[in-house]
Protein backbone atom coordinates (compact mmCIF):
# COMPACT_ATOMS: atom_id res chain seq x y z
CA UNK A 1 0.00 0.00 0.00
CA UNK A 2 1.23 3.72 -0.58
CA UNK A 3 1.45 6.12 1.58
CA UNK A 4 -1.89 7.56 -0.05
CA UNK A 5 -3.73 4.21 0.40
CA UNK A 6 -2.57 4.12 3.88
CA UNK A 7 -4.04 7.92 4.31
CA UNK A 8 -7.31 7.74 3.00
CA UNK A 9 -8.36 3.89 4.21
CA UNK A 10 -7.70 5.78 7.91
CA UNK A 11 -9.52 8.84 7.10
CA UNK A 12 -12.56 6.51 5.94
CA UNK A 13 -12.61 5.00 9.19
CA UNK A 14 -12.21 8.14 11.27
CA UNK A 15 -15.69 9.35 12.44
CA UNK A 16 -16.27 13.30 12.28
CA UNK A 17 -14.82 15.29 14.63
CA UNK A 18 -11.86 13.43 15.01
CA UNK A 19 -8.96 15.15 13.31
CA UNK A 20 -5.70 13.25 11.90
CA UNK A 21 -2.33 14.23 12.63
CA UNK A 22 -0.01 12.09 10.31
CA UNK A 23 3.40 12.00 12.02
CA UNK A 24 6.55 12.47 9.75
CA UNK A 25 9.15 12.54 11.86
CA UNK A 26 12.58 10.95 10.50
CA UNK A 27 10.64 10.79 7.20
CA UNK A 28 11.40 12.91 4.07
CA UNK A 29 9.77 15.87 2.27
CA UNK A 30 8.77 13.49 -0.55
CA UNK A 31 6.72 11.57 1.64
CA UNK A 32 4.96 14.18 3.31
CA UNK A 33 4.23 15.99 0.22
CA UNK A 34 2.50 12.51 -1.03
CA UNK A 35 0.15 12.72 1.86
CA UNK A 36 0.00 16.26 1.37
CA UNK A 37 -1.16 16.05 -2.55
CA UNK A 38 -3.48 13.07 -0.87
CA UNK A 39 -5.00 15.90 1.04
CA UNK A 40 -3.43 15.81 4.53
CA UNK A 41 -2.23 19.22 5.74
CA UNK A 42 -2.10 18.45 9.25
CA UNK A 43 1.35 16.83 10.02
CA UNK A 44 3.25 16.07 13.33
CA UNK A 45 7.18 16.18 14.26
CA UNK A 46 8.79 15.10 18.01
CA UNK A 47 11.53 17.68 16.97
CA UNK A 48 12.17 20.95 16.89
CA UNK A 49 14.98 21.58 14.29
CA UNK A 50 13.67 18.61 12.29
CA UNK A 51 9.98 20.71 12.02
CA UNK A 52 11.70 23.66 11.31
CA UNK A 53 13.64 22.33 8.77
CA UNK A 54 10.37 21.30 7.25
CA UNK A 55 8.31 23.77 7.53
CA UNK A 56 10.93 25.84 5.55
CA UNK A 57 11.09 23.33 2.93
CA UNK A 58 7.26 22.69 2.54
CA UNK A 59 3.75 24.32 1.54
CA UNK A 60 3.49 26.80 4.14
CA UNK A 61 -0.60 25.62 4.26
CA UNK A 62 0.76 22.61 6.07
CA UNK A 63 -0.51 22.69 9.78
CA UNK A 64 2.76 22.13 12.09
CA UNK A 65 2.39 20.23 15.46
CA UNK A 66 4.98 19.26 17.86
CA UNK A 67 3.91 16.41 19.35
CA UNK A 68 7.18 15.34 21.01
CA UNK A 69 9.14 16.50 24.92
CA UNK A 70 10.08 20.28 23.61
CA UNK A 71 13.23 21.80 25.58
CA UNK A 72 13.37 25.31 26.65
CA UNK A 73 15.53 26.49 24.62
CA UNK A 74 14.34 25.30 21.60
CA UNK A 75 10.42 27.33 22.06
CA UNK A 76 11.94 30.04 20.28
CA UNK A 77 13.19 28.46 16.89
CA UNK A 78 9.09 27.17 16.25
CA UNK A 79 7.23 29.97 17.80
CA UNK A 80 6.52 32.14 14.74
CA UNK A 81 4.80 28.94 13.07
CA UNK A 82 3.84 26.19 15.43
CA UNK A 83 -0.43 25.29 15.08
CA UNK A 84 -0.35 23.31 17.98
CA UNK A 85 2.04 22.26 20.79
CA UNK A 86 0.25 18.81 22.66
CA UNK A 87 3.61 18.14 25.18
CA UNK A 88 3.06 20.92 27.50
CA UNK A 89 3.84 19.45 31.31
CA UNK A 90 5.13 22.08 33.00
CA UNK A 91 4.58 25.91 33.56
CA UNK A 92 8.14 27.05 33.48
CA UNK A 93 7.67 25.64 29.69
CA UNK A 94 4.31 27.29 29.46
CA UNK A 95 6.03 30.60 30.00
CA UNK A 96 8.60 30.41 27.35
CA UNK A 97 6.25 29.32 24.92
CA UNK A 98 4.00 32.64 26.26
CA UNK A 99 7.20 34.56 25.82
CA UNK A 100 8.49 33.77 22.78
CA UNK A 101 4.77 33.62 20.95
CA UNK A 102 4.88 37.27 22.01
CA UNK A 103 7.82 38.34 20.01
CA UNK A 104 5.68 37.18 17.13
CA UNK A 105 2.56 39.04 18.38
CA UNK A 106 0.48 35.34 18.44
CA UNK A 107 -1.15 33.33 20.85
CA UNK A 108 0.12 29.23 20.33
CA UNK A 109 -2.40 27.05 21.34
CA UNK A 110 -1.21 24.25 23.67
CA UNK A 111 -2.11 21.15 25.41
CA UNK A 112 -1.38 19.99 28.28
CA UNK A 113 0.05 16.30 28.58
CA UNK A 114 -1.09 13.93 31.48
CA UNK A 115 0.56 11.01 32.80
CA UNK A 116 -1.59 8.14 32.23
CA UNK A 117 0.55 5.44 31.58
CA UNK A 118 1.74 3.01 34.31
CA UNK A 119 5.43 3.12 33.17
CA UNK A 120 7.03 6.40 34.64
CA UNK A 121 9.31 7.16 31.71
CA UNK A 122 6.50 8.78 30.15
CA UNK A 123 6.23 12.62 30.28
CA UNK A 124 3.29 14.30 31.53
CA UNK A 125 1.22 15.76 34.43
CA UNK A 126 -0.53 14.25 37.12
CA UNK A 127 -4.13 15.62 38.69
CA UNK A 128 -2.00 17.74 41.59
CA UNK A 129 0.48 19.28 39.45
CA UNK A 130 -2.78 19.77 37.06
CA UNK A 131 -4.15 22.13 39.59
CA UNK A 132 -0.76 23.82 40.66
CA UNK A 133 -0.58 25.20 37.04
CA UNK A 134 -4.20 26.04 36.37
CA UNK A 135 -4.25 28.14 39.77
CA UNK A 136 -1.52 29.56 39.74
CA UNK A 137 -1.49 33.16 39.10
CA UNK A 138 1.33 32.81 36.65
CA UNK A 139 -0.86 30.54 34.52
CA UNK A 140 -3.73 33.24 34.75
CA UNK A 141 -1.62 36.21 33.25
CA UNK A 142 -0.37 34.62 30.27
CA UNK A 143 -1.65 36.12 27.44
CA UNK A 144 -0.01 34.42 24.64
CA UNK A 145 -0.65 31.23 25.20
CA UNK A 146 -4.19 29.07 24.95
CA UNK A 147 -4.76 25.89 26.57
CA UNK A 148 -7.23 24.32 23.73
CA UNK A 149 -6.78 20.89 25.38
CA UNK A 150 -5.19 17.37 26.88
CA UNK A 151 -2.93 14.97 25.51
CA UNK A 152 -1.91 11.84 26.65
CA UNK A 153 0.34 8.47 25.95
CA UNK A 154 -1.09 5.14 27.34
CA UNK A 155 1.36 2.45 28.39
CA UNK A 156 2.41 0.51 25.62
CA UNK A 157 1.25 -3.24 26.39
CA UNK A 158 -0.86 -5.66 24.58
CA UNK A 159 -3.55 -5.58 27.41
CA UNK A 160 -6.67 -3.70 25.95
CA UNK A 161 -8.11 -3.06 29.23
CA UNK A 162 -5.76 -1.49 30.53
CA UNK A 163 -5.21 0.98 27.46
CA UNK A 164 -8.79 2.07 27.58
CA UNK A 165 -8.74 2.67 31.19
CA UNK A 166 -6.14 4.69 30.55
CA UNK A 167 -7.78 6.57 27.58
CA UNK A 168 -11.18 6.68 29.89
CA UNK A 169 -9.25 8.11 33.09
CA UNK A 170 -7.84 10.78 30.45
CA UNK A 171 -11.17 11.14 28.88
CA UNK A 172 -12.78 12.40 32.41
CA UNK A 173 -9.86 14.58 33.22
CA UNK A 174 -10.70 16.07 29.98
CA UNK A 175 -14.58 16.61 30.88
CA UNK A 176 -14.24 18.09 34.13
CA UNK A 177 -11.30 20.92 32.74
CA UNK A 178 -13.99 21.27 29.51
CA UNK A 179 -16.37 22.45 32.76
CA UNK A 180 -14.06 24.85 33.89
CA UNK A 181 -12.30 26.40 30.44
CA UNK A 182 -15.04 26.18 27.87
CA UNK A 183 -11.83 26.93 25.12
CA UNK A 184 -10.57 23.26 25.80
CA UNK A 185 -11.74 21.18 22.87
CA UNK A 186 -9.27 18.76 21.85
CA UNK A 187 -8.53 15.59 23.60
CA UNK A 188 -5.38 14.23 21.66
CA UNK A 189 -5.05 10.03 22.08
CA UNK A 190 -4.74 7.28 20.27
CA UNK A 191 -1.64 6.36 17.59
CA UNK A 192 -1.00 3.37 15.47
CA UNK A 193 -1.24 0.79 17.66
CA UNK A 194 -4.16 2.31 19.79
CA UNK A 195 -6.44 4.78 17.82
CA UNK A 196 -9.48 2.98 17.56
CA UNK A 197 -9.48 2.05 21.59
CA UNK A 198 -9.14 6.38 21.74
CA UNK A 199 -11.70 7.26 19.65
CA UNK A 200 -13.84 4.70 21.05
CA UNK A 201 -13.17 6.19 24.74
CA UNK A 202 -13.40 9.90 23.16
CA UNK A 203 -10.17 11.01 21.51
CA UNK A 204 -10.92 14.04 19.24
CA UNK A 205 -7.18 13.64 17.14
CA UNK A 206 -5.55 11.21 16.83
CA UNK A 207 -1.57 11.18 15.96
CA UNK A 208 -0.46 8.25 13.79
CA UNK A 209 2.39 8.09 12.13
CA UNK A 210 3.62 4.29 10.75
CA UNK A 211 0.46 3.32 9.82
CA UNK A 212 0.80 5.94 7.64
CA UNK A 213 4.56 6.24 6.24
CA UNK A 214 5.60 2.51 6.99
CA UNK A 215 8.16 1.84 9.77
CA UNK A 216 10.90 4.39 10.99
CA UNK A 217 14.06 3.93 10.52
CA UNK A 218 16.75 5.40 13.46
CA UNK A 219 20.48 4.34 13.16
C1 LIG B 1 5.82 8.87 17.16
C2 LIG B 1 4.64 9.35 17.91
C3 LIG B 1 3.34 9.04 17.50
C4 LIG B 1 3.03 8.15 16.31
O1 LIG B 1 3.40 6.84 16.55
P1 LIG B 1 2.97 5.63 15.57
O2 LIG B 1 2.96 4.46 16.45
O3 LIG B 1 3.99 5.57 14.50
O4 LIG B 1 1.62 5.96 15.03
C5 LIG B 1 2.28 9.56 18.22
N1 LIG B 1 2.49 10.35 19.30
C6 LIG B 1 3.71 10.67 19.72
C7 LIG B 1 3.86 11.55 20.91
C8 LIG B 1 4.83 10.19 19.06
O5 LIG B 1 6.06 10.52 19.49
Amino acid sequence: MSIKDNLIAIKNELPEGVTLVAVSKTKPNADILEAYEAGQRVFGENKVQEMTQKWEELPKDIEWHMIGHVQRNKVKYMAEFVSLIHGVDSLKLLKEIDKQADKYDRVIPCLLQMHIAEEDTKFGLDNTELEALLQSEEFKAMKNIKIVGLMGMATFTSDENQVRKEFAHLKSIFNELQQRLPEVTILSMGMSGDYQLAIEEGSTMVRIGSSIFGARNYQ
